[in-house]
This record gives C-alpha cells, structure tokens and sequence, in this order.
C-alpha cells in the first residue's frame, strides 16, 4: 500500500540543468560511479558516528555496499545499509541542488566527528547520475525510530516524484540508475568492475561486486591426508578498506610497504627504493606514502603515476600543480581533502593550501634522503645513479630543495668516486685554483670520447668530474650560480695548459713574424669557416696540433639539443666552431715552418692538422680515406 505521491521541481535556477550537468560539470562521465559509491560510503560512516554518539540505537548488521548489474532491465544498483533518508530529507538533500547535506552534517556535527570522515562535499555528485541514466529511483529507509521507506523517482527532467512505500524494509538506500541508450557500455561486468577498481581501490567501506569462485578446504582429506578443496563462490570484494597510508607508520614493516606497492601497481615488478610516508594533520590535512622508483638515465613520461585520493576516494593520477614538478616522477599515493578538486588545474597553484601542502611534500622529500644520506652513505652512494636525475631535477627548479639537497647531493668523477659538493671543492682546490683565485671543476661527459683530453688533465693532478646525464648541462649553468666562485670547465674545451689558468704560460719558440708566416699555411689544410688557427705555447711533449671546443660554444650547442627556450635557436643555427690550436714548441710545426718546399710543407701542415682532428674524431668520409693513403705513401 503506497500513499500519496507528491510531485515537485527541483530546486534549481535554470529550468533544465541536466544538460548542463552532462555536459560540464564533470569531463568524464564515468565518475558517476565514483560519486554514488561515496554518498553510500559516507552514509555508512555517518551512521557508524551516530551509532557511537548514541545517537542511533540497533544493531549496525553487515555495512558492506552492493553494486548490482541487471543488464535485463538494463540498470545498476548501488546499494548501502547507511543512515537512510526521509521523505524530508530526500526533498531537503536530493532535490535542492548544491545544498550540500554533507555541509550541513558536518557543521551540525562539528566537534564530534572527524570531518574527514565524509567523502562528499561538492554537494552535486548525486546528480552525476543523470550523465548515463535516463531515469533515476531512490529507495531509501532511514534509521530514525518509526521512519517510512520512500521511493524517488526523477527522469532526468526538472520533476521529480516521491512516494512513501512498503516494500523497503532494510535500513539504507538504493539508487536505481535505468542507464541510457547512449551509456549501455556501463552495463558490461568488466566496465563497472574496472571502474570499480579505479576510484574506489581503497575506500573504507567494503564493496562488494558479484562473485568470484575461490577453493576452500571442505574437512575432507584424501588417501595421503591432504585436505581436499572445494570450489566455491564467495562475494567479490573490490576495495581494501584499510591501505597501508592511512596506517601509522609504526605498525608497519618495510615489506608492508612493499606490499602496498605491488598492490597500486600491480603492472610495476621492480621494487621500489625506499618510501616516504606523510601524515600531517596541521596546518592542513595530507597522509600518504610515496615511493622512489627506480629511474632511468632519460626522461620518459612516467605511466605509473602518483595518485590522488580525497578521503580514500580516488580522484586522479594527474598531481601536476599540486606536487612539484621534480616530484611528479615518484609513485604513490597522496591523500588530502584540503585539496579543493571542483576548481581548474590553474587556479590550484593559487590556493594557499596546495602552496604548503607542495612545499611540505618537497621538505619531507629532501629531510628523506638526508637521512638516508647520513645514516648509510655506501648505500646511499650506490642508489645515488637511480635518483640523480630526479635530485638534479629538483635543484635546478626548486630553491627550497636546492637548500637540503646541496648537502647530499653527490658529484662522481671519472673513477667512481663520489663526492658532495663540499667534498669536491676541498678536494680540488690545492690544484685547480686559476689565477684568479676561482675554482675550476673539469669535467668530461664522455669517458671514452674525451679519452685523451681526460688523460692529459690528470697527468696534470686533476680530477675530472663525470657530468653525462641528461639534466647536467642545465645542473651546470644553475650550478654555476650557485656555488661561490666556481666555474665548470668542460676537459676538452682548452689546451690542457690553459683548462685552469695559473700563469701566463712559456715562452713561445716561434716569433710574431714566425707565426703570421706559418698561419695562413696551416689555414689551407682545414676548413677556414669551421677551425679557428691559434698557436700556444704547450710543451714539447704535447701533440702538435689539437683541436678544441671553446666552453661557451658547447653549452650553447648544449642547450639548444636540450631543446633549449626560444631565444636558443639563435645560437642553435650559428655553425659549429672549434679551436685548431698550433703547439709553437712543438718540434714538428719548427719542421714545417722551416720547409722550403710549398707542397711538401703543406702535407705535413694537413697531416699534422688531420691527427688532431681524427683525436677527436672530427675526421670522416672523403677526408680520412685520404689521410689513411696519405700516411701509408708517407710511411713508405
Ligand atoms: P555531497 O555528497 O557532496 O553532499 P551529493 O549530491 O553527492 O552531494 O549528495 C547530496 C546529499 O544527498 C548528501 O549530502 C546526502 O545527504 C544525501 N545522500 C546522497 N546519497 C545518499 C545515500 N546513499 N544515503 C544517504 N544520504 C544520501
Ligand atoms: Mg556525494
């Protein structure tokens, strides 16, 4: 027996919203599915409060939701045993769009429950549902003493009709979506359960979807006294309740942690390097763990990404703007309400919120890795090649990080040795102090390509730092900003006399007029646009002629590979030049300039010229071929 029905219209200005609401409210349609499960879960835990205020009395029974597929009648259920509704409450809540009960509730409630506890609070998520429905019905019993069952019914129109009803006798509701012609896909197992997992992977509440067969012992054994297994269906639960970040860290073990990576991805079967777990209640609320995979060398846009929950539920793995940049190659999971996710990505790196919550993130970042720096430094030194690039990262673009991190952050030489930048400079600076009193750091970016000149720094008592990551031009130049009175200087970028400037160098063994006679000879073995002719006085024992590559032309190259900003390009199309430096004390450029004969004296020059060119491997096609021809007519 049903009493009367009442119509009304919902309490909205314009007169049809749902198109409004399909269309713009939320991008994806299918968080409807999220939205419903939340409003079930948060009136499970509303219930759960009062019971334990006193304030509802009876048995709470089993709270697990029920999401129901029927693809006869083509609708899904949601179903909760939580606080119900009343017809009023029905009218109060449902209809009046952007009232938000979840609001009211809470500041009904205030000092007595954890706020925290209640999911919703965009006060528009019910009507998500009219994104795939065409029809939606609730049926609803409130746990208030002596309530009636009311049935809602809206199609999607501004009217809506409600009726108390018999037939509902367990406490809870039921909303009833009669899913869209255009939306049928929701009806497929496999779509639901999938959405299932996605947003709501970890919500309080237990949900259960189907069934899943699962072999339990029976009792029985058979004749070697193995127990015997039956198969059986049990409910499919979706959601771990209780994951590990909501967990105090003390109860926890590192394979705990291990376990909880595995279980947010589970596609993920390298280990993780070590966690972070976040648990801050004030200024503003955040739990979470992440996770240090490791990185490779190269930068690749991550597809196991951190997550983003509101209350355990799941709300996107895009954090751009809410952690910093540097930290968005981490895995994980960040959980926070204080995070306001109705409002445009932009306007999030305005709100103050996000600003600490970003700047807290980024501290507990590097107080980490100090304190793994400080606690076990081989260990430290080893995981060093796996997060350079994400600490290299964070120093070039984050100041406050630049602070920490400058204390650990490691600098490794040609031979593997690893050193903090304090370290370095007290390392060096006996030796590689120029005369101006600045700090020179060598460095090579190639071991095997800058053989040579690598070898000729040490031969010198200097150390040459390895810098052959993707970032390090970029660490380089911000470096360089940074540390006082230092500058980096690429190993083959100067003779090695003149790499770290101590004196004004030898006498030259050539004159002026010697070297204005000799220049233009060894200008016409090379090409005149490309190589640059200078003479230096190196010693006897240096090579001849050699080729280098002034610093800044480098790192202009450098930069403009890495893609370096608009104003770059202007180097980037400028041609490459080196430096053909002339050794003036060398023996053979005194044969050269001493040979009468035009021809033979402008073979050696080429020959002389080719060598310093095939040392760094600027010798190819056409021309090596004739320099091999060359050597062997010269040797015979
Ligand atoms: P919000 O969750 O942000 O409050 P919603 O539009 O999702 O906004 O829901 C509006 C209100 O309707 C809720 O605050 C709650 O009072 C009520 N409500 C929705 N679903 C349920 C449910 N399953 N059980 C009890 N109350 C519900
Ligand atoms: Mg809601």
């Amino acid at each position: 027996m049903s009493t009367k029905t009442t119509t009304g219209k919902i309490n909205v200005q314009t007169e049809n919203i749902f198109p409004i609401i399909k269309k713009f409210l939320y991008s994806d349609n299918e968080i409807f599915l999220r939205e419903l499960v939340s409003n079930a879960t948060d009136a499970t835990q509303k219930l759960k409060a009062l019971t334990s205020m006193g304030e509802a009395k009876g048995e709470l029974g089993d709270l697990k939701i029920e999401v129901v597929i029927d693809k006869d009648a083509k609708t899904i259920t949601i179903k909760d045993k939580g606080l119900g509704m009343t017809k009023d409450e029905i009218e109060k809540y449902i209809t009046q769009i952007a009232f938000s009960g979840a609001e009211e509730f809470v500041q009904k409630y205030q000092d007595k429950v954890d706020k925290n506890v209640v999911i919703g609070h965009f006060g528009l998520g019910f009507y998500s549902a009219f994104m795939v429905a065409q029809k939606v019905e609730i049926f609803s019993l409130s746990y208030k003493e002596g309530s009636k069952a009311v049935r809602w019914e809206c199609d999607g129109s501004p009217e809506y009709q409600i009726e108390e009803i018999d037939s509902k006798t367990e406490r809870g509701t039921n909303i009833v979506l009669h899913v869209a012609e255009d939306s049928l896909e929701f009806l497929e197992t496999q779509k639901i359960e999938g959405l299932l997992k996605k947003y709501c992977k970890f919500l309080p509440v237990e949900i259960v979807f189907g069934t899943k067969k699962e072999w339990i012992p029976n009792g029985e054994k058979d004749e070697k006294g193995i127990e015997k297994e039956t198969e059986i269906d049990v409910e499919n639960i979706i959601n771990n309740p209780n994951p590990a970040w909501i967990r105090k860290p003390i109860d926890l073990k590192d394979e705990d942690y291990k376990a909880f990576y595995r279980e947010l991805y589970p596609m993920q079967f390298e280990e993780p390097l070590f966690h972070i777990h976040l648990n801050v209640d004030y200024p503003f609320n955040l739990t979470g763990i992440l996770y240090f995979p490791k990185l490779s060398n190269k930068f690749e846009a991550p597809k196991d990404r951190i997550q983003l929950y509101s209350n355990q539920v799941f709300v996107t793995d895009n954090v751009e703007n809410i952690v910093p940049d540097f930290l968005t190659m981490l895995r994980g999971v960040i959980d926070s309400p204080d995070i306001p996710l109705n409002v445009s990505r932009s306007y999030l790196q305005a709100d103050s919120n996000v600003k600490k919550i970003s700047a807290h993130i980024t501290k507990k970042v590097a107080d980490k890795l100090d304190e793994l720096f400080k606690k076990d430094r081989p260990d430290f030194e080893t995981k060093w090649d796996d997060i350079k690039i994400f600490v290299q990262y964070g120093l070039i673009s984050d100041e406050k990080f630049y602070e920490k991190a400058s204390k650990f952050t490691l600098l490794k030489n040609t031979e593997g040795k690893a050193f903090t930048f304090d370290e370095y400079d007290a390392h060096v600076k006996a030796n590689q102090t120029d005369k101006d009193n600045k700090l020179v750091f060598l460095y090579a970016t190639n071991v095997d390509e800058q053989h040579t000149y690598i070898d000729a720094a040490k031969s010198r008592g200097y150390d040459v730092l390895l810098m052959d990551s993707p970032l390090d031009a970029h660490l380089i130049n911000s470096l360089e900003s940074k540390l006082t009175n230092t500058q980096f200087v690429r190993v083959d970028s100067d003779t090695v006399e003149k790499l770290i400037k101590k004196d004004d160098g030898q006498v030259s063994k050539l004159t002026e007029d010697e070297q204005t006679k000799l220049k233009p000879v060894i200008e016409g073995v090379v090409a005149k646009e490309k190589y640059s002719v200078q003479f230096e006085s190196l010693s006897e024992t240096d090579s001849p002629m050699l080729i280098t590559r002034p610093e800044f032309m480098r790192r202009m190259k450098d930069m403009q590979a890495m893609g370096g900003g608009g104003g770059m390009n202007f180097y980037g199309s400028m041609p490459d030049m080196y430096n053909l430096v002339v050794n003036s004390n060398h023996p053979l450029i005194s044969k050269i300039l001493a040979e009468t004969d035009a021809t033979k004296q402008s073979q050696l020059a080429k020959q002389a010229a080719d060598l310093a060119l095939l040392a760094q491997g600027l010798l190819k096609g056409e021309e090596l071929t004739k320099f091999v021809k060359r050597s062997v007519e010269m040797i015979n």
